[in-house]
């Protein structure tokens, strides 16, 4: 079963009030209960005080100091609120009673004759709060005064309250879900704004945008979040898109070529020597194809699975790798360095090896075959660098933003240009990033390039 989020909110919230409530109705009831009582303790004590100085036990004889007046006073009828007074000797048998007790009793505890101790109990249909005092004569006890006082007012009252608060209790819990509930609704009223235009959007209108609310709170960083990672994902789906197009347009380029040379051959019977020279250009139509597919795979592998980093020693690397790529291209490589010690970093040697030797094949490519290419290691500033220098064609200031483009590729004034896919500098890109390698170009038209990787 599904519970609403508002649901929720307005069930702790009132689980919370519900315990609150009750401790301080808990209190409030205790508090008027004390009070009540200990006002009519101090009432009784105030009698007890009054009376002890008027009566006395004398050999088993009650003695009043004034009679008529005790007697004119109260105790004779029945008063709104009235105190009754019972004189018992030492085993708690009755002596006198004022009359407005009628046939009821005082109830006698002998243990109970502490000063000011009083306790509630029921006489008749009566409930009283009384006292017990000894009366002394001569220094002996003699027997002792039970004073009482109606409790029923205060019974009430306290009934009163406790019936008031029992039926509060479940009022205010009811009417606290349900405005909590509102409440609840009401502030993530918002949030169901946002899932309602969030299912809205789809690929075919990743580029709306959810309206950021007022005022800036958490909800409005939500939306700006969610737009934020929409604008990625719109982002990378506009670039795979113009991959995909640069990528079947590529391949179709050399598949016509293929097709149209081969549509040449079948049209009428040839000589054997053109027969050649036309599969010839149909197999460097396939070769086209397959470096770039095998470019597109090496640029789908990157970041693909994890790639581990391992201690390379950059001078002894890249002066291997400068011989191996001297034997291979035929170009003069040199390599230099200003360094006398070993130097090490921390990089995927493979995926090094890959730039590097992308990086050393454009600077072949792109530089006429006489010039030299240079390789160097160096230290700038605490970051160890590997520089590949050419004194090739160089590139444009516009060409420069672009050249890591998948697909990118230069023309010359001609409108050719050299063969190769636009993917070299892509994967370079790529690897270089996962490898925490910053690669830097500087390149001046006519005069040649240097690309820098710097290790962090
Ligand atoms: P490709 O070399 O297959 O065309 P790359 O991605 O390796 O693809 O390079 C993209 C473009 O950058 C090239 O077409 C070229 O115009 C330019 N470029 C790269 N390296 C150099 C270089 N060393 N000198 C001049 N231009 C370069």
């Amino acid at each position: 079963m599904m519970v609403s989020y508002k649901e929720r909110i307005a069930r702790r919230l009132t689980l919370v009030t519900a315990l609150i409530v009750l401790v301080v109705f808990a209190i409030i009831y205790l508090v008027v209960n004390f009070t009540v009582v200990e006002s009519i303790d101090r009432e009784l004590q105030l009698e007890t005080d009054k009376h002890v100085g008027q009566i006395f036990l004398v050999n088993g004889e009650i003695r009043f100091v004034h009679k008529d007046e005790w007697q004119e006073q109260e105790h004779s009828q029945i008063q709104l609120n009235p105190i009754f007074i019972e004189i018992v000797d030492m085993q708690g048998k009755s002596m006198d009673r004022s009359p407005n007790l009628g046939a009821n009793r005082l109830s006698f505890y002998p243990d109970r004759a502490k000063k000011g101790e009083a306790w509630t109990l029921k006489t008749g249909s009566r409930e009283v709060r009384q006292m017990q005092i000894p009366l002394n004569h001569a220094g002996k006890q003699e027997g002792y005064m039970l004073v009482a006082k109606s409790f029923e007012d205060a019974r009430e009252l306290l009934t009163n309250l406790r019936n008031i608060l029992l039926l509060l209790y479940p009022g205010i819990l009811i009417s606290l879900f349900l405005a909590m509930r509102y409440l609840a609704g009401k502030s993530i009223q918002p949030i169901q704004q946002i899932i309602l235009k969030t299912n809205l959007i789809s690929q075919s209108n990743l580029n709306e945008r959810i309206p950021v609310t007022e005022p800036n709170d958490e909800i409005a960083q939500l939306t700006r979040s969610i737009n934020g990672l929409l604008g990625r994902l719109e982002q990378s789906l506009i670039r795979e898109k113009q991959f995909t197009s640069d990528a079947s347009h590529e391949l179709r380029t050399p598949l016509a070529v293929m097709r149209g040379t081969l549509e040449v051959l079948i049209r009428k019977p040839r000589e054997t020597d053109e027969y050649v020279e036309k599969i010839k250009m149909a197999l460097a139509s396939i070769d086209r194809m397959s470096e770039m597919i095998e470019q597109l795979l090496s640029l789908a592998r990157v970041g693909k699975g994890k790639m581990s980093r391992e201690d390379v020693e950059l001078i002894s690397f890249t002066r291997d790798f400068a011989q191996q790529a001297e034997k291979e291209t035929g170009r003069k490589i040199d390599f230099e360095t200003n360094l006398a010690t070993p130097l090490y970093t921390q990089v995927n040697e493979k995926s090094l090896q890959i730039i590097l030797t992308n990086l050393v094949g454009n600077a072949v490519k792109y530089s006429a075959p006489k010039t030299t290419i240079q390789l160097q290691v160096g230290n700038h500033e605490g970051a160890s660098f590997i520089q590949i220098s050419d004194a090739g064609k160089g590139m444009s200031k516009d060409s420069l933003a672009k050249i890591f483009d998948p697909f990118y590729r230069e023309l010359d004034q001609t409108g050719h240009s050299v063969p190769g896919t636009g993917l070299g500098l892509a994967i370079v890109k790529k690897l270089a990033v996962e490898s925490d390698i910053q690669v830097e170009v500087e390149s001046e038209k006519g005069l040649g390039s240097s690309f820098r990787l710097i290790f962090n």
